[in-house]
């Protein structure tokens, strides 16, 4: 059998890409089960995963796990820098320094003093914070002149996030702490009789009541009371021949935010070293300049000790493999079976089997998004022998990494649990959206430059939302939720449609079709495809009457001039406009429409996406 013609059969590794070792271990052993010729295909999934494991060791999968290590002289390497005041050179040292030893807190103080200086008192007050809980946890002799200092600051934290009852505890503690400092007598007093005066002043305050970071400020104007991540401007309707799916319910503006999706699982792409410097591991938003490092391995870093803590368990487990380092070494961005690895710890193993049970067996509505996961379509029979051998092998592969993770605390083959993640893979196959950043766009102020962060697989865009090679919606993320906006005005009735695909101007109907039936196993009857519509290049701008174009002219102008100021909301609304003068004067297909959706995704990532 041919390499190529052989590996192009599977879907996480399009054009026979073999670069990694753990790849390459999985293509072997897909080789050498269907070169037995024997695969019970008819029998049972259980039959087939007992045939496979018969046949080889399961322990042959799994490669030398590499130690997840901290490096002390790496670190004061970083700190060396850092002394200048450069954040990533902190950052680095932070990521590589033990905790065992006392330079963290030096450098948690160091971050927390540029932090304030530049006005994130939050970030300042965390540090701190986490500089304190180290030095308790690990007695440190710490001279009592930086224990002063990591105290004061705290202080003058508090006290700018008009948390005062915490400021006053902090100077009283700073008081306490001065007595030892080795400061001449003078100096000393008048420390105290400052600190002394600012106990009594902010004593005298009430605090404020903590405000909503911003960040979590983009929500549905009117959810479902049943399920909020949909707007009630859309309605589930159900057809015997397209099973479920979404029709507007009311008149959809463009612009409007309808679903906005917190997927069941999210992975980052660590496969890129700089991806991994960059986003926090749980949220997967942008930390460059502030980030809590993994307390144990040196390549895991979070956005705040929230999401650090928020991760505890799943990336406990990671950790303990070094997942990824393992991924950084020997996979490539295509592999992205861990997503269901994680699904498994993030579940736990017996509600995993659990979910798994009821699949096919239940057919009531599922109650959460957990059930409906696990009842995403899997088009089982309709993937090739390959493909499916090749799951069942990655199934026990997953299976032996969560015995050594201590997931799974016996060491026998656990056959449910192997059959449950063999399931999920398939899901995941069909249903993973995947999760964009913007990127350092250089100054090119109206394109889209968007970096694969990661993957989701986000429930109710994926159960509900079909695709289409000219959809009314975009998706952009927010953090890693995935958020669906109207590109269009969406009448009563009509279907929102999302593109899992190419748009139909990006490429040509026959390549598009054939690529949708590969991947996702169906025809697409959507109207460009109906219509034959061709691609951008073969498109035109005719037929436009001279006062639309000088309308549209106009707005475009409009658009240019507030997009450059990064004034993205005024950019959003003339955009809206755009749409409405096109969707009043001009037929589909035509070239403007192309170029005014592009330019609303870019600004919706402006808008919403910018984390
Ligand atoms: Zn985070
Ligand atoms: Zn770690
Ligand atoms: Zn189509």
């Amino acid at each position: 059998m041919e390499d190529s013609n052989f590996s192009r059969r599977f879907h996480f590794v399009p054009g026979g890409n073999q670069d990694s070792a753990i790849q390459e271990l999985i293509f072997t052993a897909v080789e050498f089960v269907s070169d037995l010729g024997e695969f019970p295909r008819s029998k049972t999934i259980r039959d087939q995963i007992q045939y496979v494991s018969k046949h080889f060791r399961t322990n042959d999968l799994v490669l030398p796990i590499p130690q997840a290590r901290k490096d002390f002289s790496k670190a004061k390497q970083a700190w060396e820098l850092g002394q200048t005041g450069s954040i990533r050179a902190i950052n680095e040292a932070l990521r590589f320094c033990p905790r065992t030893q006392s330079l963290v807190c030096e450098l948690y103080l160091k971050r927390a003093i540029i932090s304030y200086q530049d006005g994130y008192y939050e970030n300042a007050k965390e540090d701190l914070v986490e500089a304190l809980l180290v030095l308790d946890a690990k007695n440190f002799i710490l001279e009592p002149e930086t224990v002063f200092r990591i105290h004061h600051k705290l202080a003058q934290c508090w006290s700018k996030l008009k948390i005062f009852s915490q400021a006053v505890r902090s100077l009283r503690t700073a008081l306490v702490q001065l007595a030892d400092c080795n400061f001449g007598q003078s100096e000393k007093s008048q420390f105290e009789n400052m600190i002394q005066e600012s106990i009594d002043k902010l004593s005298k305050k009430t605090d404020s009541k903590r405000k909503v970071s911003p960040r979590e400020g983009l929500s549905l104007s009117d959810p479902k009371p049943d399920n909020p991540c949909l707007s009630q401007a859309i309605a589930i309707v159900n057809s015997s021949h397209k099973g479920r799916f979404a029709i507007a319910d009311r008149k959809i503006n463009c612009g409007e935010v309808i679903v906005i999706d917190e997927p069941v699982v999210s992975l980052m792409n660590p496969d890129d070293e700089k991806l991994m410097d960059d986003l926090c591991a749980h949220c997967l938003r942008q930390c460059s300049n502030f980030q809590h490092p993994c307390p144990r391995c040196s390549t895991t870093a979070f956005c705040s000790l929230e999401c650090r803590s928020q991760s505890q368990l799943v990336h406990g487990f990671e950790c303990k493999v070094n997942l990824n380092q393992i991924r950084l070494e020997n996979t490539s961005d295509s592999f992205r079976v861990f997503l269901t690895w994680k699904a498994v710890i993030q579940i736990g193993l017996e509600e995993f089997k659990r979910l798994y049970r009821k699949v096919g067996r239940d057919l009531n509505e599922p109650e959460n998004d957990q059930e409906r996961m696990f009842q995403m379509m899997t088009h089982e029979r309709e993937r090739h022998i390959e493909a499916h051998i090749k799951y069942i092998i990655v199934a026990l592969y997953l299976h032996k990494l969560l015995e050594k993770a201590g997931v799974c605390t016996s060491d026998r083959l656990d056959w449910e649990l192997v059959e449950a993640i063999h399931h999920l893979l398939q899901v995941q196959d069909v249903n993973t959206h995947p999760i964009l950043g913007l990127c350092d766009e250089g100054g090119r102020s109206s394109e889209v430059g968007l970096a694969k962060v990661g993957n989701a697989i986000n429930v109710n865009i994926g159960s509900f939302i079909n695709h289409s090679c000219n959809p009314n919606t975009c998706r952009i993320n927010f953090g890693r939720k995935s958020v669906l906006v109207a590109t269009r005005t969406i009448p009563t009735g009509q279907e929102i449609s999302d593109i899992y695909s190419m748009h139909y101007s990006e490429i040509g109907r026959q390549e598009r079709r054939n690529w949708l039936k590969s991947m996702f196993f169906f025809e697409c009857s959507c109207e460009a495809c109906e219509g034959h519509w061709p691609t951008y290049e073969e498109l035109d701008t005719n037929g436009i009457e001279p006062n639309v174009m000088e309308d549209l002219k106009q707005v475009e102008s409009g658009i240019f001039h507030a997009l450059k100021r990064q004034d993205f909301d005024t950019a959003f609304q003339l955009h809206v406009k755009d749409v409405h003068i096109l969707e009043k004067a001009v037929r589909e297909p035509n070239r403007i429409y192309i170029s005014v959706r592009n330019s609303l995704q870019f600004c919706l990532w402006k808008k919403y996406g910018h984390f």
